[in-house]
Formats: C-alpha cells, structure tokens, sequence
C-alpha cells in the first residue's frame, strides 16, 4: 500500500484524533449490530497500548445537518467501553470550546467519543473552517473509516489537511485486499455480480473487463443482460434505459459473461409467493426473476472450481426472502468450499447474506464498505484515501 499506516508514525502519548464508522443499526436505543465497533477495536487497542489520548469520532444516521436525539452516540459509547473494558467519555458535540477543553484535560490512555460529526451541516459540505477545528483537537489524524472514504466530507477528507494524516489498520486492510484484486490477482479471477440494478454495477463490469477471466451474472441485473439478448423475462425487474449498455458490455466481454440458463420465478414480489423453476428465456406471462436456479449454480460451480481470485458484489436473487435466497447462499457455500482461493466479498447486501449464513469468517475478506467498495472496484480515486500520507 502506498499510503502511511499508523504503524509509520509515532503514536505514542500523542492526542490522536480517529475517523471510525460508528453508523451501527440501533434498535430501541441500544447498538443492534455491534460489527463495525469490533473492526474498530484493533486501531484503538494499538494507540492504547502506546499511551496515546484516543479521540474518537463517527456519523451515525441521516441527521440532516442538525441535532437529532434519536442518533446520538451514547449507545455506541456504552458498547465500545463494554468491549474496551475501560471508560469511554462522550462528549456533546464534536467541535468547539467545551470540547476543546475536555479533550485537553484528557491524559494517556483516555478515550473520549465525540458527538455525532453529521449534527453540524459542514461536516458534508467539507467546510474548511470546522474542518480545521476538529483537526485543533489532536495532533495526529487516523482515518479508520474505509466505509466513507467514498465521501469528502470534513471528518473523512477535510481535516487531513491540517493534520497529518494516516490510514489505521481496518483501512489498511481494506485498502490491501481490495486493492490486491485489482492489482494483482491470481488467475483465473471469476467477478460474481449481481443485485438488484445493473446501472449500480456497470462502473464495475467496465473496470474488471480486462481483468478477469469470468464474470458470473446473477441478481436482477442479470435481467437486463437477458432481455438484452432477447429473451422473454416476464414482469421482472429490467432497466430499460441500460439495455443499451448492457448489449454493449456483452458485445465487448463475449464468452467471459456467463447469464443465467434457469431462474426460479415467482407470481407476485413477496415472501409466499408461489414459485417455480424455468429456463431462462421461459419466463410465464406476469411472473419474474427472483433468483438463480440449480442449472445456472452448477454452471458456476464449473466456472469457481478452478479460481484462485473471486470477487463477489451483489446477491443472486431476493436473498431477503428464504424461498429465493438459495442461489445467493449456495454461492456463499461454494465460496466457502474453495481451498487456497482469494475470496473477497465487496457491498452491503452480499456482505449480510454470507454473514446471514454464518460464512463470512471463511472468506478471505468481507469488505466492510459498501458504497466504498464498489467505487473502489469501478476503479475510483476515494477521497477520503487520497487524502492520507503517501508513503
Ligand atoms: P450490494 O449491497 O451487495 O452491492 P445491491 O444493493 O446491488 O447489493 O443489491 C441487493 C438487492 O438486490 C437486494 O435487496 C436483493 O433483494 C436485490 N435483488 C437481487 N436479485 C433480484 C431480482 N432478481 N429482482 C429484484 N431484486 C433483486
Ligand atoms: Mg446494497
């Protein structure tokens, strides 16, 4: 990686101001999912562990650029000092002088949580000026939030300026995984892709085209491809304005895109629905695509079985309904079962399906960032990166 870690500067008893992504699902006012805090606890444990004043600051939610009682970060404060096992002070607000002060007072081995960066408006307008006053805070930036590195805003990209500026350790691991993919994989490299949208992914198709061996299609986007080529999909979800693009990319990749042979359909888009299995093009009249079928898993299955580099983006069908999550959790098996592969599982969705199945831990890397993967794979320079120290 080309950028300085927290491993390439002295930490140690300085006042260092961390970027995390502390936006944790929250039900009745307690964390639901506490994920995101643990990835956050090696970068923390380090600066400890060398007596540094940890500070630490995160959006949580949609705010709207105010106060917002709901996402305040008290419920992520009590996790993270359960999980430290050491006090946690959090502070009402992220910037001005009554934080100043606390954060002065704060000694070697202290960690406070700042309040909600997203209750003030210029945090995603990247204003310079609150900006540099969440960099007067510290001495020293660490951006551990590979989740909104995809935005510039004053937390994520602002402050680097005025401080210097490292990556931590759940951002360099991102950053090596992910990278190393696009880099430098080992061949033969198959991209699963799917999800609800191909306009989501076509960024994605574009930059691996020449990359990988194999893109296996799935998901609603695999709809597009089809009517694209003229099969009959029913009332499946299909994005007419990109059947264009989709002709082009299948002109342009040719044997390496593999479409789905079968599909399971369903007779209206809902959890009971009735459901059936038919080739691909035989879609019955005001029924549609919900997921993969078992001739297109075991042409996958002959495609994965050699792989030394999978990358995996979007889920295979409606994985939220059990009847037609069997494509996207057989892939997650198949996946799994791949001995001495790179296994690297970007965006939101496909992350919580194989995590759903209890598989996540058998995968080379489940990226923790969703928005940011996938900009990441489209081959986009992430703000919040590019913003660090340069080796
Ligand atoms: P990720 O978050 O992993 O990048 P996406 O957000 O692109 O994935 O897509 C996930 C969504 O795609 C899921 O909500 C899933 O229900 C939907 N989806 C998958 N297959 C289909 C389909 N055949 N028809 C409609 N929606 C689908
Ligand atoms: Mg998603």
């Amino acid at each position: 990686m080309n950028k300085k870690t927290i491993q390439d500067v002295d930490v140690r008893g300085k006042r260092v101001l961390v970027r995390l992504d502390l936006n944790v699902p929250l039900q009745e006012g307690e964390v639901a999912d506490d994920t995101r805090i643990q990835a956050a606890l090696p970068t923390i444990r380090y600066l400890l562990d060398r007596e540094a004043s940890v500070i630490l600051c995160s959006h949580l939610g949609r705010p709207k650029g105010q106060v917002d009682d709901s996402l305040k970060m008290e419920p992520v404060a009590r996790r993270l000092a359960e999980l430290l096992e050491r006090p946690v002070t959090k502070l009402d607000d992220c910037v001005g002088p009554q934080v100043e002060s606390a954060v002065a007072q704060a000694g070697p081995g202290d960690v406070i949580l700042l309040e909600n960066t997203r209750f003030h408006p210029e945090e995603k307008a990247n204003d310079p000026e609150f900006a540099r006053q969440l960099a007067a805070l510290a001495e020293l930036y660490v951006n551990d939030a590979f989740g909104s590195a995809h935005r510039a805003h004053a937390s994520t990209e602002g402050v680097a300026h005025y401080l210097p500026a490292v990556a931590g350790f759940l951002m360099e691991k991102e950053l090596e995984f992910l990278g190393r993919v696009l880099a430098s994989p080992e061949h033969p490299f198959v991209a699963i892709l799917g999800g609800a949208k191909i306009s989501d992914k076509i960024g994605v198709i574009e930059n691996l085209l020449d990359r990988v061996d194999v893109f296996l299609i799935g998901g609603g986007m695999a709809n597009t491809f089809l009517k694209a080529e003229d099969y009959d999909v029913g009332d499946s979800l299909v994005e007419d304005g990109s059947l264009d693009v989709a002709r082009s990319l299948l002109q342009q990749a040719g044997d390496k895109l593999i479409l789905p042979v079968d599909v399971t359909v369903a007779d209206r888009f809902e959890a009971e629905a009735f459901s059936q299995v038919v080739a691909a093009g035989n879609v019955p009249r005001g029924w549609r695509i919900l997921d993969i079928g078992p001739r297109t898993l075991e042409l996958f299955q002959g495609h994965l079985e050699n792989a030394r580099t999978v990358v995996w983006n979007g889920p295979m069908g409606v994985f939220e309904f059990a009847k037609f999550a069997q494509g996207t959790e057989a892939v997650a098996r198949m996946l799994a079962n791949l001995s001495g592969a790179t296994t690297v599982i970007g965006g939101g969705d496909s992350a919580a399906a194989v995590k759903r199945v209890g598989l996540d831990d058998k995968m080379t890397h489940v990226s923790t960032g969703g928005g940011a993967s996938l900009e990441f794979m489209e081959g986009k320079t992430l703000p919040g990166v590019a913003a660090l120290l340069d080796k």
